[in-house]
């Protein structure tokens, strides 16, 4: 329908759109759809490419400041190229920003995430720089991984067990979506030991992020509301559909999930929380009082 606005298709309609309107070469492991791009490159490498956008007054007000701004522009693309299984290389940066924006705000905005590239050992390699009406940040981050070792989000088969780091929920009010640090260590540290089914991170909110795993997978699941670790104060409501927390939510073939959840010493946390099921299922939930009830899988709108 040519009238139609963006408002109507909403934004996962109007991705789906541009997909059908895109080519991908025969090398493109997987387009849009996932995480991160994945591209074919030398024997078992593949690399992943991947990038957010934040504009101001959308997703930050300047007096955030630069800083925390900037580490949040990167970390989440470090979030996502985690969630594919790889590791980050380089990084374009580009701003737009109006002529009176202070040069100390902007320097701030780049010491935050030089702080993120050095930690995470990767590069800021480039960018492009304009004049707006707004700030606005865009960053593109480039990173590679073990083709073999690639975490779609389409792997869940029933009968896995849902795990996810945490907490979950209000990371808005407690200013985590500006400071969290990327589950990288844990996702490097999941695929040495164990071999995770399907992955990704949670940027919408728990019941949308993981309806994205059940329809990629075609599978349906139930949570236990009384095993969902939350961030103090937080609802379960808060933890099911507030956006940006920045945690990694996975599957584990069963007889490995046990072995996860019976594993001494673990270097990070991980929480079971429930099992895939078949797709007729969909989402449910058993709450705190053992009644099961349906979850929608909506998630954070953009539009
Ligand atoms: P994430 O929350 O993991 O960053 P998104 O929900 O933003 O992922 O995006 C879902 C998928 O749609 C990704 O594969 C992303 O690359 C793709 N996508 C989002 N916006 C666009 C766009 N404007 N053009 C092409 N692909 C897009
Ligand atoms: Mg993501």
């Amino acid at each position: 329908m040519k009238s139609e606005k963006i408002s109507q298709l909403g934004e996962f309609g109007l991705i789906g759109q541009i997909a059908r309107l895109t080519k991908t070469r025969p090398d493109i492991l997987k387009g849009i759809g996932d995480d991160t791009a994945v591209i074919a490159s030398k024997g078992n490498d593949v690399l992943l490419l991947t990038t957010d956008m934040l504009a101001e007054g959308v997703h930050f007000t300047k007096n955030m400041g630069g800083r925390a701004i900037g580490h949040k522009a990167l970390a989440c693309n470090i979030s996502d190229i985690a969630a594919m299984g790889g590791a980050p290389l380089a990084a374009v940066v580009s701003i737009g920003a109006p002529p009176a924006t202070k040069i100390s705000f902007i320097k701030d905005l780049y010491r935050g995430m030089e702080s993120l590239a050095r930690r995470f050992h990767f590069s800021i390699v480039g960018g492009d720089t304009i004049a707006n009406k707004n700030i606005v940040i865009n960053a593109a981050l480039l990173g590679r991984a073990q083709k073999s070792e690639i975490v779609y989000r389409s792997g869940a088969k029933k009968g896995d067990m849902i795990f996810v780091t945490a907490p979950l929920g209000r990371s808005l009010q407690t200013k985590k979506h500006l400071t969290f640090t990327p589950r990288l260590a844990e996702s490097q540290y999941l695929l040495k030991h164990f071999r995770p089914t399907a992955m990704i991170d949670i940027s919408d909110g728990l019941a949308g992020d993981l309806g994205h795993i059940l329809k990629a997978s075609k599978a349906g699941a139930v949570i236990y509301e009384k095993l969902i670790f939350k961030t103090p104060r937080a609802t379960t409501q808060n933890a099911l559909y507030d956006g940006e927390d920045f945690e990694l939510l996975f599957t584990l073939h069963p007889a490995q999930g046990r072995k996860l959840i019976l594993s001494k010493n673990l270097p990070y946390k991980f929480y079971y929380i429930g099992d895939i099921l078949h797709k007729n299922d969909r989402l449910t939930m058993i709450d705190t009082k053992g009644n099961r009830r349906a979850i929608e899988t909506k998630s954070f709108a953009h539009f």
